[in-house]
């Protein structure tokens, strides 16, 4: 990286003529045909695959990823997202006509779906592949140019991201922009004026990044983080509740943006479903956790030593073992923590879970509320009722019931926050529309010529026009 520190403060002259030049290219209208946009998706999914092992080696050197989770989070998810787009593409790409009230008749109505321009898509470190290249795909098949600003945090995967796309576009089509996002993006914002921003990463860059977009009014798409509680009811199946809600909080070690963040269950079954955790941790990792080749690591040090101190924070009762040469930390479960606690003020992002207990539904959503606007909820129930008053009494941005993290991989579910855990969405057609502006047209014929909506207004005119809009 210090070849790129040194550059970084100079990236906004480096960055002029590939900005320009993807000005151009845009207004050159290239981009714009299905045919154009087809071909670059299938040229991306290829070097993806072309590229696969040397991106589960930058992923294992950045994070420890164990392959499995770097195919299924990683490469795996990107190649559902391009043949999800690829066999609907034509059909989110066509006009789409609706309806118009006969009080403008004669006229017709559609919405045409076009590019916005020259998007900047900046990604975070925790999964640093897929949350760069998902929404390079939505930028892709909207038919936008892009500048690429990966995360500092994970350098093997960020280069490797920029060798892609070195070899597969042109820079006046896609670019990557490396260096601290401290350093660098301020620099973009300051002086190009993007079409789009679509920034993944922590509430706290969020707020900067939205303040320096307003002064270009540029839109921005948000995907932020929180605190996503799993909600256990007394009827939850154990087993099934166990494996689902560990598996959700230990997939990349915790460093998931839906991972559980605490589990708030009922307080007659919270010993038995402590139990069947430790039980179902040990059959997956083993009695030393730390030799599974399953589980990852914590990003590095800064990290490592911030979840360190919440293990002081309350009683250990499954893991708590760490290593910091290794940045190991042991599969965790701590009771007895209070809502002052810093665990439980701000969003863990590591395997650690505390551990709350409530015995009446409100009781837990007053709990839950007081971290508002969760990116993610779940519910274990076999109730439908306990399952539609959670759901319905807290906002959040989407989750599961009976499971955990999985609703991220449908592309046919909008994916996105609410309040503090971001805004906007994308995956599939949603972030088709999000990066393209619906341009909405009507049409009138000029053979009739109505008079009612013209002066001299009258009375009558009055009269007909209040028939029509009631
Ligand atoms: P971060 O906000 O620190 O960094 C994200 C990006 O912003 C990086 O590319 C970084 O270089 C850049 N950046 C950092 N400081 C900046 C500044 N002052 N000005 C401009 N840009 C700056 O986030 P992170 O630590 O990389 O990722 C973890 C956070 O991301 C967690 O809060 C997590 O919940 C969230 N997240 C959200 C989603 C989602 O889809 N909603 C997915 C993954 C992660």
């Amino acid at each position: 990286m210090t070849a790129i520190t040194a550059i970084q403060d100079k990236v906004a002259d480096l960055i002029r003529p590939v900005f320009k030049s993807q000005q151009d290219f845009f207004a050159s209208g290239a981009t714009r045909s299905y045919k154009f946009r087809v071909q670059q998706l299938k040229k991306l999914k290829a070097a993806v695959k072309k590229h696969e092992a040397a991106i589960y080696e930058a992923l294992k050197k950045d994070l420890s990823k164990p392959v499995f989770e770097s195919y299924v989070s990683e490469t795996g998810i990107i190649y559902q997202e391009i043949n999800h787009t690829l066999k609907h593409l034509k059909e989110w790409m066509e006009e789409k006509t609706v309806s118009t009230s006969m009080a403008h008749f004669p006229s017709s109505s559609k919405i045409i779906y076009e590019p916005l321009g020259t998007v900047l898509i900046i990604a975070p470190w925790n999964y640093p592949f897929h949350l760069m290249f998902a929404p390079l795909v939505t930028a892709i098949s909207t038919g936008n140019t892009a500048i690429l600003k990966p995360s500092e945090f994970t350098v093997n995967t960020a280069m490797i991201i920029e060798k892609i796309i070195k070899e597969v576009f042109e820079p006046n089509y896609i670019h990557v922009v490396q260096g601290e996002g401290v350093v660098v993006i301020p620099q973009l914002l300051d002086n190009f004026r993007f079409d789009h921003i679509f920034f993944t990463g922590s509430v706290r860059v969020g707020k900067i990044i939205a303040q320096q977009a307003a002064k270009t009014l540029t839109p921005v798409t948000l995907e932020l983080g929180g605190k996503s509680p799993a909600v256990v009811d007394e009827n939850a199946s154990l087993a099934v509740t166990a494996k689902r809600l560990i598996f959700g909080k230990l997939f990349n070690s915790g460093q998931t943006c839906v991972a559980p963040d605490y589990l708030l269950v009922h307080e007659n079954i919270k010993d038995k479903l402590i139990a069947q955790i430790k039980k179902q941790v040990t059959e997956w990792f083993g009695e030393n956790p730390q030799e599974s080749d399953s589980l990852g690591r914590i990003v590095d040090h800064r990290r490592f030593d911030i979840l360190v101190k919440y293990l002081e924070e309350g009683e250990i009762v499954m893991g708590g073992q760490t290593d910091r040469a290794d940045k190991f930390i042991a599969p965790t479960l701590i009771d007895n923590v209070s809502m002052e606690d810093e665990l439980m003020k701000t969003e863990i992002f590591g395997p650690i879970l505390p551990i709350l207990t409530y015995s009446t539904p409100e009781e837990a959503i007053e709990i839950i509320k007081q971290n508002p606007f969760p990116l993610a909820l779940y519910v274990f129930t076999s109730s439908s009722k306990f399952e539609e008053k959670i759901l319905s009494s807290v906002r959040f941005g989407g989750g599961c019931v009976n499971n955990t993290i999985v609703h991220l991989s449908n592309p046919n579910l909008p994916f996105g926050g609410v309040g503090y855990s971001g805004m906007g969405r994308y995956h599939g057609e949603e972030g088709f529309k999000t990066l393209s502006h619906q341009k909405s047209i009507m049409k009138t014929n000029t053979m009739v010529d109505l008079p009612v909506k013209y002066p001299p207004y009258t009375d009558s005119k009055l009269k007909v026009a209040s028939k029509f809009l009631g």
